[in-house]
């Protein structure tokens, strides 16, 4: 017997042309991240798509693993269901005799229902019989296999439309698949199918969900974070926003993190007095990010934000950050209630890190922010105060940092100026 993980892809069925290309993505990004951990070619691990869905081949000896891979491949964008199968190949099987000895499944039958079991669920059995040489009809094969499991199992109740759990067994010429219920992915598109977003994330609940939903939808996502000092390289790894990124990581694939010190643009502030704080400090966000975006090849910004949640983010305010750059921002929680916000957040365990204090960002954030700007008027303050803004940017981005994750494992940083280069195109990296 061996294991297998059959992966479906929902939406990506529909896509014509492009499905080709999509299917390659997801076999990649799945390959990718069971490399990551540390299930590769090299130790028999094996990804295949055959035409509506993929198969990934489990080696005998990692079978107890089976559970922590299905979980971890469940995030992954672009899948819709999958499930563990048994697989007993015609040949090994000699299921297609003329009375077939089925002893296997009885035994593996009774595995999964002791394993599944569950204080007053349903049950039920269904076989589907693809090869009509296999000799035993579909109804005898489910009532044998439900009086195996109502003899040798604590399973009492059948229910044969509304089973809490279902036992499947498929014979097709090549052999026979045994499994339980499916799993439920995360749906959406593979990663590295639709673009590439650079994510404005802060400490918050909101920005890493809002990075994720670009990600489910197919986006590579890089991030840019502003910090009120600059962050010791030794501390760059345990720092909670880098923890925010290789958790992200671990769903999205490659997530590069550029961190950026905002000392430059406090010090320009500093005693003007201006009454526009939060939203000069939003667009000057915006600006730098501008700017990283041209060099990572981003096609567009995303943020966290959400309409009315806090009293300066209005709709005025939103305008007046969105009239500040060229670039289109992408703001996927706009209409989200907090509460669904904080759920995503806990289903996709950022919940933890997210609630963590951070001090070492924000302090410029006024505490009476102006509800209503408008960019005209703010464009007019930066001209003023800010006379040489591009000389602010550049100073800025000097000081730049940047931690790469590959689906949660920290890579190697390459020399910037190769850095850019390199991502016009898409190499292995990029998953
Ligand atoms: P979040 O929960 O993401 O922090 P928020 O509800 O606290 O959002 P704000 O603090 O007003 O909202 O920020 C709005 C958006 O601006 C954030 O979602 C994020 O995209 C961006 N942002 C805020 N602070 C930073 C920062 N220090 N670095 C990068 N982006 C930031
Ligand atoms: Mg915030």
């Amino acid at each position: 017997m061996r294991h297998r993980i059959i992966i479906h892809f929902g939406e990506l069925t529909l896509k014509g042309q492009n499905r080709r290309e999509f299917v390659k993505k997801l076999r990649q990004n799945v390959r990718r991240k069971l490399q990551a951990m540390g299930y590769g070619p090299d130790n028999g691990w094996d990804v295949v798509a055959i035409h509506d869905r993929m198969f990934v081949e489990v080696p005998a000896q990692h079978s107890d693993d089976i559970e922590q891979v299905l979980q971890a491949i469940a995030e992954i964008p672009g899948i819709a269901w999958l499930t563990h199968v048994h697989w007993f190949s015609a040949k090994e099987y000699d299921i297609f005799s003329p009375q077939p000895e089925l002893d296997f499944l009885d035994q593996l039958i009774e595995k999964l229902g002791q394993e599944s079991y569950r204080d007053g669920a349903s049950f039920a059995v269904r076989v589907k019989r693809a090869d009509k040489r296999f000799a035993i009809g579909s109804k005898a094969l489910e009532q044998r296999l439900a009086t195996v499991l109502l003899k040798n199992t604590p399973w009492k109740k059948v229910n044969l439309k509304h089973a809490d759990q279902f036992f499947y067994v498929e014979i097709s010429s090549r052999g026979m698949a045994v499994f339980t219920n499916r799993i439920k992915g995360a749906g959406g598109l593979p990663v590295s199918s639709t673009g590439r977003v650079l994510t404005l994330l802060s400490g918050g609940f909101d920005s890493p969900v809002a990075a994720w939903l670009m990600a489910k939808r197919g986006c590579n996502i890089d991030l840019i974070h502003f910090t009120a000092n600059h962050v010791r390289a030794n501390d760059l790894e345990s720092y909670k926003v880098s923890r925010i990124a290789r958790r992200l990581s671990e769903i999205a694939g490659k997530v590069r993190l550029i961190m950026v010190p905002y000392t430059h643009f406090d010090l320009a502030l500093m005693d003007k007095g201006l009454d526009y704080d939060l939203m000069l400090f939003r667009r000057f966000m915006a600006k730098v990010a501008s700017r990283v975006a041209d060099e990572l090849h981003a096609q567009a910004l995303v943020t966290g934000d959400n309409l009315g949640q806090v009293a300066s983010q209005t709709l005025e305010n939103i305008v007046s950050m969105t009239k500040s750059i060229e670039y289109p921002i992408l703001r996927p929680l706009l209409t989200y209630d907090k509460d669904e916000i904080i759920a995503l957040s806990q289903k996709l365990d950022l919940f933890e890190v997210c609630k963590e204090p951070y001090k070492d960002c924000c302090a410029l954030i006024s505490n009476n922010p102006k509800t209503r700007t408008y960019h005209d008027r703010l464009q007019a303050v930066e001209e003023r105060f800010f006379p040489d803004y591009d000389e602010l940017i550049q100073q800025t981005l000097d000081e730049r940092q940047q931690i790469t994750y590959l689906f949660g494992q920290r890579q190697a940083e390459k020399p910037r100026a190769q850095a850019v280069e390199t991502t016009a195109s898409s190499e292995p990296g990029d998953a």
